[in-house]
């Protein structure tokens, strides 16, 4: 029998749990349908953490919706009692004029955000783990930190369950269409006919993309943690980090807030990703090019890393996000928030994608994240976002 909704939610990662709450919590009959369990590691919101910061390289538009993301993420901690976010401090590393080093000063800058700026020196006497070479400089974001994402997904699971939404896990949605004022949802176990739809499948979502032709690129990336010499990684010597060797090539790390382990893994390469790549084969190429990067710039990350696995990036050409309405319907939207930097934002998106749906205006520049934007390049160019692979 046909189940009737509100809102029906594909996907309950980031994004979809969000949506389910901040829908749920405003009175929305909700439905979420997940093909895998909750906080499952097929997708991309898995993997114990997350880095927020708030200096952001990829541009100054992102700051107003990570001032509200970071209130939220606050509200949702105090609604769940759950520890979802904690204040560490961030740095960018690289070149002078490196995309990503001149993008977090130009963001600072615009917003009048707080910063600092580091030559290799200080950088070394204030962080020991990281030894920037003689022609880096670091930009230190003090509002940076570290989120627990599966903590966060299931605060938002729980707190949408209080509000009444239904979670259909282990189901697959095969279509939907959009018929007159409803959307009609077909999965392998049923149908659901609902006033809206929200798209939040990650990289499943050119298989629901019903003829929209987004150039999303979904590749599997590796993740380590390293210990040292089975202690700590002191929160004192290293903070959670992106070091951009050049504009094509970066890798992260993410000390463990509540773990003595150190989380690290490529952002940016110049070798062609592919989704379909063996994850043990991603493991063993990322852990080679990985020990390239690091080799000079943290020699103490030595030895084999303490535990292992996949996640995939949804990159989009420019690395900015999808939050749009799908062409022509008010009534389905379309999340793809990835290209490896969209988690933190997953509150602000929740609060976003219901508000699009309810007809409220939204407060933030949503041109950047238009699926015209794709059929017009005219963002291409002198960005961090723009210039890999
Ligand atoms: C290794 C790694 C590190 C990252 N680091 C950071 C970071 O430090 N900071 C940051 O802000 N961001 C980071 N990101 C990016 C961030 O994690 C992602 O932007 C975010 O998790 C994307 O969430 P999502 O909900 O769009 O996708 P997902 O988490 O993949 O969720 C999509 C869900 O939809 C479900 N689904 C798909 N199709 C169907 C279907 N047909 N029927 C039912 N269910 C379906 C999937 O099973 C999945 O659960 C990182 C990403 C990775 C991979």
């Amino acid at each position: 029998m046909e189940k009737t909704y509100d809102l029906v939610v594909v996907g309950c990662g980031a994004m979809g749990s969000s949506v389910a709450y901040h829908a749920a919590s405003s009175g929305m009959k909700t439905a979420v349908i997940e093909q895998f369990g909750l906080n499952h590691k097929n997708g991309s919101s898995h993997g114990k953490t997350r880095i927020f910061r708030i200096v952001y390289s990829e541009g100054p538009e992102y700051v107003p919706m990570l001032r509200r993301a970071l209130a939220l993420w606050k509200r949702l901690e105090k609604a769940s009692g759950k520890r979802l976010i904690t204040r560490t401090g961030f740095m960018v590393i690289g070149k002078e004029g490196g995309p990503m080093v001149k993008g977090a000063v130009d963001s600072a800058r615009a917003e009048g955000l707080a910063y600092s700026v580091l030559n290799s020196k200080d950088i070394i006497s204030r962080f020991p783990e990281f030894k920037a070479l003689d022609d880096e400089m670091g930009v230190y974001d003090p509002n940076g930190g570290v989120l627990f994402p599966e903590r966060c997904i299931s605060a938002n699971v729980k707190l949408a369950k209080a509000h009444g939404a239904k979670f259909y896990f282990r189901e697959t949605v095969q279509e939907w269409k959009e018929e007159g004022n409803a959307i009609l949802v077909r999965t392998d176990k049923g149908e659901y006919r609902a006033k809206k739809l929200v798209l939040a499948a990650g990289p499943w979502t050119k298989k629901l993309e019903n003829g929209m032709r987004l150039p999303l690129d979904p590749h599997r990336v590796a993740v380590f943690w390293f210990k040292k010499g089975g202690r700590a990684f002191s929160p004192k010597s290293l903070v959670p980090f992106v070091w951009e060797l050049d504009s094509r090539n970066s890798f992260y790390g993410v000390p463990g807030v509540e773990s003595n382990e150190l989380k690290m893994g490529i952002h940016r390469s110049s070798y062609r990703r592919k989704i379909d790549d063996r994850p043990k084969d991603v493991e063993k190429r990322d852990l080679g090019y990985l020990r390239e990067m690091l080799k000079d710039r943290m020699p103490d990350v030595r030895g084999p890393p303490s535990e292992k696995s996949t996640c995939i990036y949804t990159n989009t050409p420019d690395k900015d996000f999808i939050i749009d309405f799908y062409p022509g319907s008010k009534n389905v939207v379309v999340l793809s928030p990835c290209s490896g930097h969209g988690f933190k934002f997953s509150s602000v998106i929740g609060e976003i994608a219901v508000n699009m749906l309810n007809g409220k205006k939204i407060p933030y520049d949503m041109k950047f994240f238009a699926i015209s934007r794709f059929g017009n390049v005219s963002r291409y160019g002198g960005r961090a976002k723009n210039l890999d692979g």
